[in-house]
């Protein structure tokens, strides 16, 4: 039995959360909800957009399931990262049928460090203005935890390769030192037939572009993990697509990339495809491998179908409707 926090948050957060609900019926799992709230509702009501009663229930429960938070975004999930410690960030860039994907051949994994590089908060602005400075952190001790975190991902997943990402040349000490230790990991792993290469950032926002059937996982530090996994997001194409999980020592929280999209909120007619994704992450997360296949392969078949789809995929149903014909399939 495993207990999940269910944190639906605003807008059509609310309205996947609810279809991913609903299909997780048909898997055979046991699993426990307690509910919480967050984001722009939760703060005109309560006064806070993350209240603590939110935040021990997400770090009592083996997962999160989150949906989304409009305006509050920033407050609720950075501060979760933060409370939980969700060192790494993850997000799979991998080709559905019936989709806009640039490329139909695509499965690959982006694992950016979650703590720190750029995202340090250190800026500073000199008092005429004209100087602004901002501090770029990398520790040997982050860089060891998010790289053997993609090479044990790699081993776990049959991926035969992990590609390290930096920008060694000109940030000498910093990527410097990311690059040193993701070397160190890789000959750990290279026993276990795990190849490492690395590349410099630029040459990857390239690579991406012309050649991106080569990567199988990827591993870099914060800024540039941001960067490329909007790019990887762009070439599998639509924000209502893309999930993603943020990983600590002590739990996960996953999440679809798009937000609470308040145009199409209360219609009913969001795709629950990103937030669908985000449960087969987290069913892997959670060591239900058989499950997370069986989501998988549904959510598949539905959308080559073409059939019972939302209208940002070319369909005429709505949320529940899509999701109640991914749920069909996985009761066969
Ligand atoms: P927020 O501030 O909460 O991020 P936003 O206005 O940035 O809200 P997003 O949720 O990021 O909205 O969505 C951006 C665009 O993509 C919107 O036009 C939205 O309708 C569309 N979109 C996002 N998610 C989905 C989805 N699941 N299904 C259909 N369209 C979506
Ligand atoms: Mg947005």
């Amino acid at each position: 039995m495993y207990k999940i926090a269910i944190v639906p948050g605003d807008g059509i957060g609310k309205e996947v959360m609810k279809a991913a609900l609903h299909v997780l019926e048909a898997l055979n799992i046991d699993l426990e909800y307690e509910f919480g709230e967050a984001g722009d509702e939760c703060k005109e009501k309560t006064g806070e957009a993350l209240p603590q009663k939110t935040i021990d229930i997400v770090k009592k429960a083996d997962a999160c399931l989150f949906g989304a938070a409009g305006e509050t975004a920033a407050d609720v999930i950075v501060r979760l990262r933060q409370e939980m410690e969700l060192f790494a960030n993850l997000r799979p860039v991998k080709s559905y049928p019936g989709t806009k994907a640039l490329f139909n051949d695509l499965d690959f994994m982006i694992v950016r460090e979650n703590t720190e590089g750029m995202y340090v908060g250190e800026e500073e602005l000199s008092e005429d203005g004209n100087t602004a400075i901002a501090k770029r952190i990398i520790t040997r001790s982050a860089s060891e935890r998010i790289c053997n975190y993609a090479f044990q991902y790699a081993k776990d997943n049959n991926k035969k390769k992990v590609t390290g990402v930096h920008k060694a040349n000109v940030l000498k000490k910093t990527d410097g030192l990311f690059k040193r230790v993701f070397y160190e990991i890789a000959e750990k792993y290279n026993a276990e037939g795990i190849e490492a290469e690395d590349f410099y950032v630029d040459a990857t926002a390239m690579y991406l572009l012309t050649r991106p059937q080569s990567f199988e996982v990827i591993v870099t530090t914060n800024l540039f993990g941001d960067i490329l996994s909007d790019e990887g997001a762009g070439l599998v194409g639509g924000l209502g697509m893309i999930p993603s999980a943020n990983i600590g020592e002590n739990g996960g929280l996953f999440e679809p990339v798009h937000g609470s999209a308040p145009d199409i909120a209360g219609e009913g007619i969001a795709n629950p495809t990103a937030m669908l994704l985000s449960v087969v992450m987290m069913l892997n997360y959670l060591g239900e491998k058989e499950s997370a296949k069986l989501l998988d392969k549904a959510i598949l078949e539905v959308l080559a179908e073409a059939k019972t789809v939302t209208s940002d995929l070319g369909g005429n149903s709505n949320t529940m409707e899509m999701a109640d014909a991914i749920k069909k399939r996985i009761n066969g």
